[in-house]
C-alpha cells in the first residue's frame, strides 16, 4: 500500500442508514443526500454510487467543483443541486448539464438567464429566502423583485424550489428562532403563491430539522449527517426517542480509519520521547510508531491524550503528535510487530473508538473531524 493509512466505507451500514431515514420521512418526501465536504469525509466517488444503489436520486453539494465530481459518476437521471458557491462563468456548464443551483441574489439570477439563453436550455434554480439565519437568501422585497424577474423570463428558467436553512435546529436553545423561521418561510411562500408563482418543491430541513420539526420536511429534505450514521447532536437523538421510542434499526457508522505499526522500539527510564519534553519515560517503555500525524488529520491537540486500538486494546498516544508520525505506548501489550493493524476510528475486537470520542478529545464537532479527513487517504468499500 502506497499510503500510510486507509479509510473503509461500509456498504451495508450506508444502505441501512438510508433505509432508516426513508422510513422516518413523511409520505412523498424526497430525500436529497447531502455530499458536500467530500461526502462528510467519506469520499464522493465512493459514497455516491452506493447511495444510488440505496435509491437516492438527488444529491446536494456546496460548490460547483463538488457538483462536477458527482456528475462524473452519477446516473444520468440523477439530480445534483449546488447550495452555495458557483461563479457566474460556470453557470453555462450548470445549465448545459441540468445541474440545479441556489439563487440568493439578483446578480446570479440575471447571469442564470444569460446562461440559459446561450445554451438554449432552462436554468434550474432554487430560490433561497432569508428567514433568520442571516447568511444568504432574498429578503421579502428582494424576493418580490426576483419573482417579477422570473415571470418575465419564464421561458429561460425552471423554478425548481423555494428554500431556506435553519440556524441551529439541532439545539433546543434555538427553538424560538427556528419557529420564527418556519413562520417566516410560510409567509413568504404564501406571498409568492398569491402572486401566482409556484416552485416544484419547497424544502427547508436538514437532518436535525427533519427529526425535531417534522412539518419542515415539506416536499424534500436535505439530509447530511444522519446518512453517515450520526445524530446531529445528542439532543436530536433524545427528541427522536421521545417521539418515536427507541429505534428498532439503529443508525450505523459507515467509516473506519486504519493504519499499521511502522516500527517498535524499547526506551529506557529517564528518556524523553519525541520532540521536546512533554513525555518522560518514568519506567522502561516499549513504544510503537504509527505513520499518521496532523498532516493526515490526527489533531496535534491529541498529543499525550489520544487513544487508538491495537490487538483489541486501547492504547495511549505519547509525546507530541508530529506531522506524519505519532508514538503509542505498547509496553503492556505482548508481541507487537511491524504491520499490526492500528484503528484510529472504528472497531477492533470488542472495543470501538467513535468519531464522537475522537472529536471530543480534539475539541472538534463530528462534522469537522469527518470533513477534515484528507482526500488523499484512500477510501475502500467493504461490506
Ligand atoms: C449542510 C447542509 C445541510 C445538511 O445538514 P445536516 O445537518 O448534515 O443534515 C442541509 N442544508 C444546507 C443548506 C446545508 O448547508
Amino acid at each position: 500500500m502506497f499510503q500510510s493509512s486507509s479509510i473503509e466505507i461500509s456498504r451495508s451500514a450506508l444502505k441501512q442508514n438510508i433505509h432508516f431515514i426513508k422510513n422516518y420521512l413523511n409520505d412523498g418526501v424526497k430525500l436529497s443526500s447531502v455530499v458536500k465536504g467530500n461526502a462528510y469525509g467519506h469520499g464522493i466517488e465512493e459514497y455516491v454510487p452506493i447511495a444510488e444503489e440505496a435509491g437516492i436520486e438527488h444529491f446536494s453539494v456546496f460548490s460547483a467543483d463538488e457538483a462536477l465530481r458527482v456528475k462524473r459518476i452519477c446516473h444520468p437521471s440523477t439530480s445534483v443541486m449546488i447550495m452555495g458557491y458557483i461563479d457566474n462563468p460556470e453557470l453555462d456548464w450548470a445549465v448545459e448539464n441540468d445541474v440545479e443551483f441556489y439563487v440568493f441574489e439578483k446578480d446570479r439570477l440575471e447571469a442564470a438567464v444569460v446562461a440559459a439563453k446561450k445554451k438554449h436550455k432552462k436554468a434550474r434554480i432554487h430560490i433561497e429566502v432569508e428567514t433568520g439565519m442571516n447568511r444568504t437568501g432574498f429578503d421579502a422585497s428582494g424576493l418580490k423583485e426576483a419573482m417579477k424577474y422570473l415571470k418575465e423570463n419564464e421561458e429561460f428558467i425552471s423554478f425548481e424550489g423555494l428554500c431556506t436553512h435553519f440556524a441551529g435546529a439541532e439545539s433546543i436553545a434555538n427553538y424560538v428562532r427556528v419557529q420564527n423561521q418556519i413562520k417566516k418561510f410560510n409567509r413568504l411562500r404564501r406571498t409568492i403563491e398569491t402572486a401566482g408563482m409556484r416552485p416544484k418543491r419547497y424544502h427547508t430541513a436538514c437532518s436535525a430539522a427533519a427529526i425535531t420539526y417534522p412539518k419542515t420536511q415539506m416536499d424534500m429534505v436535505r439530509v447530511g449527517i444522519l446518512q453517515y450514521g450520526f445524530w446531529p447532536t445528542r439532543e436530536t437523538f433524545v427528541q427522536y426517542v421521545h417521539k418515536n421510542g427507541m429505534p428498532g434499526e439503529q443508525l450505523k457508522r459507515i467509516l473506519s480509519w486504519k493504519s499499521k505499526i511502522m516500527n517498535v522500539k524499547a526506551i529506557k527510564t529517564g528518556e524523553f520521547i519525541g520532540y521536546g519534553t512533554t513525555f518522560l519515560a518514568q519506567t522502561d517503555k516499549v513504544i510503537a510508531t504509527v505513520p499518521i500525524g496532523y498532516a493526515q488529520g490526527f489533531s496535534r491537540s491529541l498529543s499525550n491524550v489520544g487513544r487508538v486500538l491495537l490487538h483489541g486494546k486501547r492504547v495511549a498516544v505519547i509525546g507530541l503528535v508530529n506531522m506524519n508520525i505519532m508514538m503509542i505506548d505498547v509496553t503492556t501489550i505482548e508481541g507487537v510487530n511491524k504491520g499490526d493493524e492500528v484503528v484510529i476510528i472504528g472497531e477492533q475486537g470488542e472495543l470501538e473508538i467513535s468519531v464522537a470520542s475522537f472529536s471530543e478529545l480534539s475539541a472538534q464537532v463530528n462534522y469537522e473531524t469527518l470533513t477534515r479527513l484528507p482526500m488523499s487517504i484512500p477510501r475502500m468499500i467493504v461490506d
